[in-house]
This record gives structure tokens, sequence and C-alpha cells, in this order.
């Protein structure tokens, strides 16, 4: 089970209903957040961290991060090296 998968294969696919830019925006922000933290298992971000890294605006990144708290099993809250409170993939 995948997030990035399933809001990739949800924006795929002709006859859909059309996105609109904002939630597009947002669900690639999603996929680059779950991708970045995917990418470094097992240690812990924040938001501001993650924005600042993938280059993304913190206002973009939070919502996200929220989210993961109802991600249990697959993400784990944890202290980022700045001293944040953010998740990471695994535990
Ligand atoms: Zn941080």
């Amino acid at each position: 089970m995948s997030l990035l998968r399933y809001h990739l294969g949800r924006q795929s696919g002709p006859g859909g209903p059309a996105i609109g830019i904002k939630a597009m925006t947002h669900d690639v922000t999603e996929s680059l957040v779950l991708e970045w933290l995917r990418n470094h298992h097992g240690k812990a971000y924040c938001s501001d961290s993650i924005a600042r890294e993938l280059k993304q605006d913190v206002g973009l990144i939070r919502p996200v991060m929220s989210k993961l708290v109802f991600a249990q099993h697959a993400y784990w809250a944890g202290h980022c090296d700045c001293g944040n409170r953010g998740f990471k993939h695994g535990r």
C-alpha cells in the first residue's frame, strides 16, 4: 500500500474528474514529502527542514506532515536534527 502510488493513480486515466491546480499541487507536494521520507528511511525531518530541502513552501509541507499522524505503522514521530518534532519513515 503506497500513498504515493494511490495519488499518482488517481491523477491518471482519461475521462477522470478535472483536478484543480491547487489540489494537484497539494498531491505533488505530498508525493514529494513521502518520497523524501522513504529515501531517508529512519531519519526524522520536520516541516521546515523538508520545505528547505525540497525548495517548497513550508505552508504546503505542514498539512502533509500533519496527516502523517494518521499513517502510523509507516510514518513515526521523531525529532529532526534542528530540534523540531517531525516524522520519519519506519521506526
Ligand atoms: Zn528540522
